[in-house]
């Protein structure tokens, strides 16, 4: 297992390769981000980093390395780095996104902000990320917890059932991305999943534990017993603690649990980078 000073090390060289690693470095430290950025690094579970670059595309490890460290060529990024726009010959100065026209275009902004891209009409693709990550999670738990539980979630695949399915007895309105219920034992494992930019982890990790605690204690009112977990997988690929802690409650052993979370990290590098690609494309085209 790579420590983390080792896993910045391989960064560090991934992005050495980039042409000028000076001026990245120096994006880093001005970044008012990092202070969460490497409290979200500090924070990263157990997990097999060097199998999280197997497997990926060199544009893919690109990205990841690249989107870490803020130095994607976002509108914003090209009017600081003053990019000459290639018809007028003068510096770029719109940095406003270039799917909704209005905001910033910062790379949070394209990776979790955007009205357009969280619409329907631009295809819901936030959504589609969640999605992606939690049908892998659901199949996954399918296939390690045993025959007594019964796997719901909020999608119309990848489980059992819909959680609605159990809900429907409940005074709530509230719908958690996946529930897995032993009849037998009168035990629930209830999951809620948030796929932030990695500065934002804590804030949703709170959030959703807040937002839960009601219909957690309706489900405990009627005899169950309930483990609740708000998991965040980062959408730049990074596994916070709480989301390996879900994983080996799922009963995985040490090496799966690992191997299942470079997966899900490579699954939130690859949604994101499609985000990212269409970023100012209006049409979406869902992908597989
Ligand atoms: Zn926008």
């Amino acid at each position: 297992m790579k420590s983390s000073y080792m896993k910045r090390k391989i960064l560090s060289k991934l992005l050495a390769k980039e042409s000028d690693a000076d001026h990245q470095n120096c994006l880093i430290t001005k970044d008012v981000q990092s202070k969460s950025l490497k409290a979200a690094l500090d924070n990263q579970g157990d997990y097999d980093w060097m199998g999280y670059f197997l497997n990926m595309s060199q544009a893919e490890v690109r990205f990841a390395a690249n989107s870490l460290t803020d130095t994607l060529p976002t509108p914003q990024r090209l009017v600081q780095w003053k990019v000459s726009d290639f018809r007028s010959g003068s510096h770029l100065v719109n940095d406003t996104c270039q799917l909704c026209h209005k905001e910033r275009g910062t790379l949070g902004h394209i990776l979790g902000y955007c009205e357009v891209a969280l619409s329907k009409e631009g295809g819901s693709r936030y959504t589609w990320r969640h999605n992606k990550i939690l049908s892998n999670i659901s199949q996954y738990a399918m296939e390690e917890l045993d025959e007594k539980w019964t796997i719901l979630n909020d999608l119309s695949q990848g489980g059992d059932g819909n959680v609605r399915n159990l809900l429907s007895s409940f005074n709530t309105a509230q719908r958690p991305d996946f529930i897995a219920v032993n009849t037998e034992e009168k035990s629930l494992i209830v999951m809620e999943l948030t796929v932030p930019m990695e500065t934002q982890i804590e804030h949703w990790h709170t959030t959703k534990t807040n937002k839960y605690a009601d219909l957690v204690r309706q489900f405990e009112e009627v005899g169950y017993q309930v483990e609740f977990f708000a998991v965040e997988i980062g959408c730049r690929g990074l596994i916070p603690k709480s989301a390996v802690t879900f994983i080996r409650r799922l009963g995985s052993g040490k090496k799966r649990t690992r191997r299942f979370a470079a997966q899900l990290s490579q699954i939130a590098i690859k949604c994101s980078l499609r985000i990212f690609q269409s970023r100012s494309s209006k049409t979406w085209e869902v992908g597989s």
